[in-house]
């Protein structure tokens, strides 16, 4: 596997999943632009460890949610890099309430950065990836897209339109040698899960058939992998990366 030349532009790869995409990536020879949008002390951190790689690396301020700064963004990367091959669209956040208490604003603000975030990434790369006729596009949606979840309506909303997204521009793309996949992580060890309690940690475990959760290298695999050479022939694809807990 090799992403030697390429540039990857990955949302969300301050930290988490997205910063281990990005140094999965990187290790195998892609420039990176790492997408952010909290403190800057962290996005310029991300960057150090990437570019301690020996790989360009790009760090952008920027609310996916905003179709405009998003263009903005887009336009920035691709004067500073030249290109863009891969998108990974990793930036989400959750609003967890039962419907009962939860606000139009949580719903809203959900669907806004995990779902219109990642049209927006699509839309501004779109020509790019069609002009160029190649490129990987990946989307991070979630096991609760595919099965819903109790106090997560905004969230697995959120994620099965990411799902839907994947499978309807994959069509669009797949003519033009343009893949464009998903994956599903379960329960992954990051700042999103380590703020729920010690006894939702030990539920959703004993909930797992593997009994363990997951890292965030263990979707950066699943995701260098369906950016690779080797997965050419995929597209349209959900891929689980859960130790079995959606089977
Ligand atoms: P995390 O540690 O909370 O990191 C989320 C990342 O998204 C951060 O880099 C954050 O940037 C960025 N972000 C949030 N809102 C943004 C916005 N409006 N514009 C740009 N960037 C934004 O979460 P994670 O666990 O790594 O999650 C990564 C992805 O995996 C998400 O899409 C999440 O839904 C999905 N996922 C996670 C799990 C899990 O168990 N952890 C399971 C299923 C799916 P800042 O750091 O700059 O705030």
């Amino acid at each position: 596997m090799s992403f030697k030349n390429k540039t990857a532009v990955i949302t969300g790869a301050s930290r988490g999943i997205g910063l281990a995409v990005a140094k999965k990536l990187a290790s195998q020879g892609a420039n990176i632009a790492i997408i952010y949008v909290g403190k800057e002390e962290e996005g310029e951190n991300a960057k150090k460890e990437v570019e301690a790689l020996g790989v360009k690396v790009g760090l952008y301020y920027c609310d996916v949610s905003d179709f405009e700064k998003s263009k903005e963004t887009v336009d920035q990367i691709l004067n500073e890099f030249g290109t863009i091959d891969i998108l990974v669209n990793n930036a989400g956040i959750v609003r967890d309430k039962l419907v009962l208490r939860m606000e139009e604003a949580d719903f809203d603000s959900v669907i806004a950065v995990n779902l219109k975030g990642t049209f927006n990434m699509i839309k501004h790369t779109y020509k790019t990836f069609t002009k160029q006729r190649a490129g990987r596009i990946v989307n991070v949606a979630s096991v609760v897209g595919i099965n819903g979840n109790a106090g997560q309506t905004n969230y697995s909303a959120s994620k099965a339109g990411v799902i839907g997204v994947t499978k309807s521009v994959a069509k669009e793309l797949a003519g033009r040698g343009i893949t464009v996949n998903a994956v599903a992580p379960g329960y992954i060890i990051t700042d999103m899960t380590n703020a729920l309690s010690d006894k939702v940690k030990e539920e959703i475990e004993n909930a797992i058939p593997m009994k363990k959760r997951g890292l965030p290298e263990d979707v950066a695999n699943a995701i260098a992998f369906l950016c690779s050479d080797e997965a050419s022939y995929i597209t349209g694809e959900v891929i689980r990366v859960d130790g079995g807990m959606a089977m």
